[in-house]
């Protein structure tokens, strides 16, 4: 945890984007995101939750901001940093990945317990499930209000699977005619708009940004 006492003092980095802030405490590595919401910052961490959204990540990106000329783009950045933050990447995605694996061992432990509880439970169930559908039979009802709900029994539609398609359909009394239909050929659509550029009739085309994707030299397990 970070001490209160001297908050202006922790050297930290301010990594900018159009949300806002990431705010990364240089020491411990930790981060915290200020967001930008209508030239108000705000912060989620603990403090600025209990002291009206003042906190060290929003004095810090204040300092930042103060320090940095507004006509200013995003500040260059060296080769070195940008291979420092790729491996700030890295890490983060191998604590996601631990995370997974450890929700995922908690998630299958509470599974087994809730099955095996569950049939448990589901095996009583049947015991007074039989008692009753017997005793409706034995009594010739088809339906009983009692005092904790109502039993009903009632007869059922059979249930048709069809085993040979070809030997049903071979009697006409069975067949019905499906209409051609008509469906949009997405893969054409695309190829013309592409290529022409023209926005057809009862279609929205959004332009997107070049995809940016990044990979790691080491692989994580
Ligand atoms: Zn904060």
């Amino acid at each position: 945890m970070e001490t209160m006492e001297m908050p202006t003092e922790i050297a930290s980095t301010i990594i900018e984007s159009e949300n806002g802030f990431l705010v990364c405490d240089d020491k411990s590595g930790s981060a915290e995101e200020v967001l930008q919401i209508d030239s108000v910052l705000q912060c989620q961490c603990f403090i600025a939750q209990v002291s009206s959204g003042d906190c060290e990540h929003v004095r810090a990106v204040l300092d930042y901001l103060s320090a940095t000329p507004a006509s200013a783009d995003y500040p260059v950045m060296s080769q070195a940093e940008a291979d420092s933050y790729l491996s700030r990447i890295a890490e983060l995605d191998n604590t996601v990945v631990a995370n997974e694996d450890s929700a995922e061992q908690q998630i299958d432990r509470i599974r087994l317990w809730l099955e095996m509880e569950s049939v448990k439970l589901d095996k009583q169930r049947a015991y007074y499930l039989f008692a009753l559908e017997s005793w409706m039979h034995q009594q010739d009802l088809s339906t009983k209000t009692l005092v904790n709900g109502i039993l009903k029994v009632r007869a059922q539609q059979p249930e048709i699977t069809i085993k040979d398609e070809d030997a049903v359909l071979k009697d006409d009394r069975f067949v019905r005619i499906v209409p051609e239909k008509r469906a949009i050929d997405k893969a054409a659509l695309r190829k013309y708009v592409v290529s022409t550029g023209e926005e057809i009739e009862g279609t929205e085309v959004i332009l997107r940004r070049p995809k940016f994707t990044y990979k790691l030299s080491q692989a994580s397990s």
